[in-house]
């Protein structure tokens, strides 16, 4: 299922709730650190072979997944005893912008709205992707999950969002690649969803059902 531009009548949204990575971002970085960075770094520190690391680490990290600590740099720091941000920091090259992702939030700036990052992201991993792809001009505020005590996934961020930002449901739309985000996310209200077909440039895209879904933000704008 695919929206197009006139299944979004931007005339009645307001408030535009904006997920980071593999939405705006290409989830490839983070993809390739889990998966192949830091089993590398993973199996020097543990003396073991690559692909012994891998089966020790997937598993372990697979195991939080949806959680604050799942997503906290900090716990997983402590936990491996390795500082995640600085290997992080090792391939900072692979950190992208997806398509057409500029070209959005010019629109959503040059239309008035109010426009909100909302991410499950750690801060300082927040402050890299900005620092490379300078996209943090673009939004009126920043919300990290990590600072309410609750992942998106769960009803806490969104009350606490609410409580910081008021904002009318009814006129909200989020864009996330996540659907257990979206479906927390409809669950509270929020009117609007729309999920990314190809989060990461590097994987197929996706079959979604349940929510619109797109491949680039052109689908959803009007016309140039
Ligand atoms: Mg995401």
């Amino acid at each position: 299922m695919t929206v197009s531009n006139t299944t979004i009548n931007w005339d009645a949204i307001e408030t535009v709730l904006l997920d980071m990575d593999g939405t705006l971002l290409d989830l490839h970085f983070d993809n390739h650190f889990w998966h192949e960075h830091l089993p590398l770094h993973w199996s020097r520190h543990r003396g073991i072979e690559l692909e012994q690391a891998r089966e020790e680490l997937l598993p372990r990290i697979r195991s939080h997944e949806g959680t604050l600590n799942w997503y906290c740099l900090d716990f997983w720091s402590r936990e491996l005893g390795l500082n995640i941000i600085e290997i992080k920091q090792e391939i900072r090259d692979l950190i992208r912008i997806r398509h057409d992702t500029e070209r959005f939030l010019e629109f959503l700036r040059a239309n008035d709205k109010h426009v909100i990052l909302v991410t499950n992201a750690h801060q300082d991993l927040i402050d890299m992707k900005f620092e490379v792809t300078q996209i943090g001009r673009f939004f009126d505020h920043v919300f990290c999950s990590h600072t309410f005590g609750f992942p998106k996934e769960e009803q806490g961020f969104w009350i606490r969002l609410h409580e910081a930002r008021p904002f009318n449901r009814e006129q909200a739309i989020l864009f996330d690649d996540n659907l257990s985000v979206l479906q927390s996310a409809r669950d509270y209200g929020i009117a609007h969803l729309v999920s990314i077909i190809q989060p990461d440039s590097s994987q197929p895209p996706r079959e979604i059902t349940g929510f619109a879904a797109i491949d680039r933000f052109e689908e959803v704008m009007p016309p140039a």
